[in-house]
């Protein structure tokens, strides 16, 4: 069975099934829903320039500017106090950006939450540019994490700038359902959430939960690679407070100042965010698509649990699974099964289900469940994964 050439596991995404029978479970970039994905298209169809043509400084642009601010706005119930915007260079752009903006000092404290292979890169990102202390539970044994720590008093030093925390860990499938809340005694402290990978599939408490930077990189669930959204507090806002080697182009206020438009934004991708937007609203909105992401990770999350063990998934505790990545593996890892899953269910159109990551490929395969994969599509894969457990019961 041991193929290594095979394409399905070298983790290529094209598939030979039919097109419409094509599911995209990659943790990313990935697909939008098709409802999404066929406005874009129109786009094109349409007359006149389009955003990949608009001077950002037109009228026609302004305007889908402004329409993706208000939709995200309405969609995530964004309080006033807080401004939108849409920033350069991904995730990996802020992990740089949030101590250049918060830590006017290299002495300055930030405390890092760390939970898993994101986090850990924002903390390395972090330590160039300020004093880091880092809260975290890995297994001493196993050296992975499986478990969110706890949150208390004497972890966190009352001078420390922001606490640091990502609410769904893309590659360990440990995902915040609700984001925690602060000891009394800390809750001065803005909380800095890296919701790239969770962003739009929950309601957030913007406020109540103490947050003072929120940020998502559009490729998982929300649009294409490269832009941001990144929603900050306004009175972390202000001239003086970024370093001074903070770069114009990551500066909050700076771009906030300037309406999203210091320089050049990704125009045609600011667009898609907001089709993406209209199509969650007219989907039921926030809450809505909650129920629609607990009901897909369900689906799979059963079929594991119901193996007796065919399939393990590495974190136990239901509060924290990620709805969205839901890591598994077949027989403890068997190699030549997995690659005949692999095999089987990439003819069938399920590709994504192992990709080549900046950490390896992982001892998991992940079935990730972003907006672009509906109930039925889980369904699909739940049912081949029972499928293929019955015919290959050891
Ligand atoms: C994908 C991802 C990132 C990195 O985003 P880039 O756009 O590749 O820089 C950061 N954090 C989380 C949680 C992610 O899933």
């Amino acid at each position: 069975m041991k193929n290594t050439t095979h394409p399905a596991l070298m983790g290529s995404l094209n598939s030979p099934a039919p097109s419409n029978a094509v599911i995209n479970f990659s943790p990313g970039p990935t697909s939008l829903p098709k409802e999404v994905e066929h406005n874009i298209a129109k786009i094109f169809n349409s007359s006149g320039l389009t955003t990949l043509a608009l001077s950002h400084r037109s009228p026609e642009f302004v305007e889908i500017l402004d329409h993706a601010v208000a939709m995200v706005r309405q969609v995530m119930e964004i309080p006033n106090n807080y401004e939108v915007l849409f920033t350069h260079a991904g995730g990996h752009g802020q992990f740089a950006a949030l101590p250049l903006n918060l830590c006017k000092e290299l002495t300055d404290k930030a405390t890092y939450v760390v939970s898993g292979t994101w986090s850990e890169r924002a903390t390395e990102e972090a330590q160039k540019y300020c004093q880091v202390d880092i809260i975290d539970n890995k297994d001493s044994k196993t050296g992975k994490y499986t478990d969110f720590p706890t949150l208390t008093e004497e972890k966190i030093d009352t001078n420390s700038k922001f606490i640091y925390l990502c609410s769904n860990e893309t590659v360990n499938g440990i995902e915040l359902h609700e984001l925690p809340s602060l000891p009394n005694s800390r809750k001065h402290i803005p909380l800095i959430v890296d919701a790239s990978s969770d962003f739009s599939t929950k309601p957030i408490d913007w406020n109540g939960s103490g947050i003072g930077v929120l940020f998502a990189c559009a490729s998982k669930n929300i649009g294409h690679p490269g832009l941001t959204i990144t929603i900050i507090r306004n009175d972390l806002l202000g001239k003086g407070k970024a370093s001074p080697l903070c770069p114009g182009v990551f500066n909050y206020t700076t771009n906030s100042d300037a309406g999203n438009l210091w320089n050049t934004p990704a125009t045609f991708n600011i667009e898609v965010v907001g089709l993406l937007m209209d199509w969650l609203e007219k989907q039921g909105g926030i809450k809505e698509n909650e129920k629609r992401s607990i009901k897909k990770a369900d689906l799979i999350y059963q079929v594991i649990d119901q193996s007796k063990g065919f399939y393990k998934t590495p974190i136990n505790k239901p509060s924290i699974r990620s709805r969205m990545n839901v890591p598994f593996n077949i027989c403890n890892g068997d190699e030549a099964l997995t690659n005949q899953f692999l095999i089987e269910s990439w003819e069938k159109g399920m590709v994504g289900l192992r990709t080549l990551t900046p950490f390896g490929t992982g001892d998991y395969l992940r079935a990730s469940l972003y907006n672009g994969v509906t109930i039925e599509d889980a369904q699909t894969l739940a049912s081949f994964m029972i499928d293929f457990s019955i015919r290959n019961k050891v």
